[in-house]
């Protein structure tokens, strides 16, 4: 029996990989490398470079390895990007997940779990905002993972199979034994920018938006740590292996910091005073976005083990210094 990790080449799903073989499952990963690392992927996991979308290729391994459960997080995931390129993030995140989701049903696949996003709440009315709360995407990156959570929920209705979609919140870190950590080239998200800045990789970075209804003028985001996130995946796994049927739960702790706060921690943490500019907002960002997390917490009994942004950032920080050294050899 194994697990299919896909975009398990990638920065969550190199982490979730680690998490899996260190609980001793068998793991095999499809990813066909666009933006993941080959690296990246440990050796005591199967490697195949392919697209989810090739389901003759999917429903082999499946059959091939034992595939009892599909992790699925390969798909875009940069919110200013899929404003400019909406039909991009459709085929990528909705129309590939289809595809996947139907190999999975046909193969009788019974557990599937799903990276989903806060971004499908987009700016909501009330926070922390809970998992019932109203959908309303702002951007065409939310609207996509929505569309995959609702083709899920529908065919585990119609079909024998369950699935877990996890919403996260901003997913940021590294492995706290620096096996893995975020590679993305080009990456966007504020904490990865901000320790690259720290290592010189960046001369300075940029504020997208001072003029928001938030206390400081800046976006608000419940950053969680990376490893505590994969460990969510687990026990939703063992969760579904032993009947607890679908859930759809956030991933976050329910503590907000604002941009402006995040980037102190990081230079407080390094002991380095960066170049920060003040830039207009950026397309598809909401305001603020904090999570209910009791579901989680509660249903999977998860207790996370880095609800502390100054791990996140030291953690982060030590990776992109790995990364800096590594690309200086
Ligand atoms: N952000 C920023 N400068 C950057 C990267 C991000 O000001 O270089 C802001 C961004 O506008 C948003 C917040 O940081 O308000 C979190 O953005 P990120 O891309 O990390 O995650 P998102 O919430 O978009 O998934």
């Amino acid at each position: 029996m194994s697990v299919l990790v896909t975009g398990g080449a990638g920065y969550i799903g190199s982490h979730m990989v680690l998490e899996l073989l260190d609980h001793g499952e068998d793991v095999v990963v499809l990813d066909r490398l666009s933006t993941g690392f080959d690296w990246a992927v440990p050796e005591a996991a199967t490697l195949v470079v392919g697209d989810i979308a090739d389901q003759t290729l999917v429903e082999e391994l499946i059959r091939k390895h034992d595939v009892d459960a599909i992790i699925h997080f390969a798909g875009s995931i940069v919110v200013p990007e899929s404003v400019s390129d909406p039909l991009g993030y459709y085929l990528n995140n909705t129309v590939k997940s289809h595809s996947l989701i139907e190999s999975a049903v046909r193969c009788g696949v019974p557990h599937f779990i799903f990276s989903s996003t806060a971004a499908v709440y987009g700016s909501p009315a009330r926070f922390p905002v809970g998992e019932d709360a109203e959908l309303r995407p702002e951007s065409p990156y939310g609207t996509s993972k929505m569309m995959t959570e609702l083709m899920l929920r529908d065919s585990a209705a119609a079909h024998d199979f369950d699935y877990t979609a996890l919403r996260y919140f901003n997913v940021s870190g590294a492995d706290p034994q620096l096996r893995t950590g975020q590679s993305t080239k080009g990456a966007t998200h504020l904490i990865k920018v901000a320790c690259e800045t720290v290592t010189g990789k960046r001369s300075h970075m940029e504020v997208f938006g001072t003029d928001y209804e938030t206390p400081d003028g800046t976006c608000v985001r419940d950053y969680i740590h990376v490893s505590d996130l994969v460990n969510a995946h687990y026990l939703a796994l063992r969760r579904m292996r032993s009947g607890g049927g679908s859930l759809v739960a956030n991933c976050g702790y329910g503590n907000g910091y604002s941009v402006l706060e995040v980037i102190n921690a990081v230079k407080d943490v390094s002991q380095t005073d960066f170049d920060v500019q003040i830039s207009g907002r950026r397309p598809g960002d909401a305001v603020a976005i904090v999570a209910e997390a009791e579901r989680c917490r509660r249903e999977l009994s998860w207790k996370p083990k880095y609800d502390d942004l100054r791990q996140i950032v030291t953690h982060a920080l030590n990776w992109e210094k790995k990364l800096a050294g590594r690309n200086r050899q």
